[in-house]
């Protein structure tokens, strides 16, 4: 069997969001509750969840922008959690972060040649002539003229920006990408645009993307697999086929029953998500979604269900299907793109 590009297991990350007079937490959020998945070269993985799920979070700890409190990641077979800061730094090259605000992460007062020649300087890349040439090669990839190379973001429509940004994570031949919603802040018109140039890049270059969301349409189009997380689990891993066809934890069939439909006459399903959303500081016992389940069972309040396979290559977390009569049938696993 072909060996992952990248494997997180078990990973764990909290917050102090309180002290007391002593500097010692008294209230902490479980951001990421042993979160566990696989990501193969050239795949990309969708990642969904309502704001605070900590979608956004993993794709951080996976990449040790922040550090995780335990579990593993293991890139290319070599363990990222346990490398030093000089150890990380040749990985780093392979790992690269598009963010979702391209204006904030550009610096508004280095011109684009600078911003994206900083990134060679800082790894110790090629001569000024040759970073020149690949800042133009790089740009005229994603669609900015080179002779714009010397203008400033501000002088950027939200797209180019972003443009721009998925171009300074390609300037070292990276071969995982974390786009942490990267089309969010912009226009419908232009994030179809974006969408098709991470695809393009992807067919190009074979890079994997761990793709962040929250717009389940734009996750579809974009995913070969999708991950769905609330409060901090992994509840439910799929194909996108598969996903969307035969959803079997409760969230996220409610999550794409919510999916406005474009008849008018068609009301969004928001009525059978029932309760309030839970604290993430004192998440519910047991299974974290039980206090708005229609298909509650006690023992959904005392054990957490672990991520299991219902059906070849579809993982959920639920109590409902941890039986093998419980499992419906599946359809084959696909790797196309909707
Ligand atoms: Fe609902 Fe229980 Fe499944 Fe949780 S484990 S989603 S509460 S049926």
């Amino acid at each position: 069997m072909t060996q992952p590009l990248l494997e997180v297991r078990d990973l764990k990350k909290s917050f102090t969001v309180k002290t007391d007079l002593f500097g010692r937490p008294t209230a902490q959020v479980k951001a990421l509750d042993a979160v566990s998945f696989t990501l193969n070269a050239g795949e990309t993985l969708g990642l969904v969840g309502e704001s605070g799920c900590g979608k956004s979070t993993t794709g951080r700890a996976v990449l040790r922008l922040i550090e995780p409190d335990s579990g593993s990641v293991r890139f290319e077979g070599k363990e990222v959690t346990s490398l030093s800061p000089a150890e990380m730094r040749p990985l780093r090259r392979e790992m690269q972060l598009v963010f979702q605000d391209p204006y904030s992460s550009l610096n508004p007062r280095m011109t684009i040649r600078q911003i994206l020649e900083e990134t060679y300087i800082v790894h110790g890349v090629g001569t000024r002539d040759e970073r020149r040439d690949r800042i133009e090669s790089v740009l005229d990839r994603v669609g900015i003229r080179p002779d714009q190379m010397d203008r400033f973001p501000h002088e950027f429509s939200g797209g180019q920006r972003q443009r721009i940004g998925i171009a300074r994570a390609l300037m070292l031949n990276p071969k995982f990408i974390v786009a942490d919603e990267p089309v969010s802040a912009l226009d419908v018109s232009i994030q179809a645009q974006v969408l098709n140039l991470l695809t393009d890049i992807q067919d190009e270059f074979g890079i994997a993307f761990l793709f962040i969301g929250h717009d389940l349409a734009v996750v579809e189009h974009i995913s070969h697999r999708i991950g769905v997380m609330y409060l901090g689990r992994m509840v439910e891993l799929a194909s996108d086929t598969d996903l969307y066809a035969t959803p079997l934890h409760p969230y996220t069939q409610v999550l794409l029953e919510a999916i406005p439909s474009m008849d008018p006459n068609v009301k969004p399903a928001r009525a059978s998500l029932r309760g309030e959303v839970p604290s993430p500081l004192s998440p519910p016992s047991g299974c974290h979604f039980h206090t708005r389940c229609p298909h509650k069972k006690p023992i959904c309040e005392q054990l957490a269900p672990p991520l299991a396979e219902a059906a070849p290559g579809h993982m959920v977390a639920c109590h409902l299907y941890s039986t093998a009569t419980a499992s419906p049938v599946i359809e084959e696993t696909s790797t196309e793109r909707a």
